[in-house]
């Protein structure tokens, strides 16, 4: 796997490329202000090596991205005064991921904010429970 992506625009920005408003800082990880926030806040918190996804990431920096978002988080939380946040991250084209090198989101939420996840929730009918937890449980792998 290739560690730093020339056309990646996170690396650009780990490798100090392009310019960021960069919070917090330790081996394997920085965060920075979005962009393009949802809230002025919203956080991005980055492994310094390129992995395009979630199922790309090398365990071995599992830790420091955790501890960097914490870090990061209770900032956001004391700094804004924060009730509430979410953390979430975008896998794949189709669930909106834009830049194809790993990321968590930290974004503000605030009381009668405009942010809304618009959902259908669906029903499991028949044996539909057990069906799809067969499907997930015969392909769980630990390693
Ligand atoms: P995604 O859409 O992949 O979940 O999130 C990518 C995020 O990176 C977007 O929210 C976008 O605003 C942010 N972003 C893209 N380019 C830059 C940049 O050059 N600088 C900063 N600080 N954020 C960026
Ligand atoms: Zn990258």
């Amino acid at each position: 796997m290739q560690k730093i992506m020339s056309d990646c625009v996170f690396c650009k920005i780990v490798s100090g490329e392009i310019a960021s408003e960069v919070l917090f800082e330790n081996h394997h990880v920085v965060s920075i202000l979005d962009i393009n926030p949802i809230h002025f806040g919203h956080a991005l918190v980055i492994p310094k090596v390129h992995y395009r996804d979630f199922l790309e990431l090398d365990p071995g920096c599992y830790t420091s991205l955790l501890t960097g978002a914490r870090i990061v988080t209770a900032a956001l939380v004391k700094g804004l005064n924060l009730e509430g946040f979410n953390i979430f991250s975008n896998n794949g084209r189709i669930a909106g991921q834009s830049v194809f090198h790993f990321h968590l989101h930290v974004t503000p939420r605030y009381r009668d904010d405009d942010i809304r996840f618009i959902l259908t929730l669906k029903k499991y009918q028949n044996g539909e429970l057990k069906r799809y937890a067969d499907l997930i449980r015969r392909h769980i792998e630990v390693s």
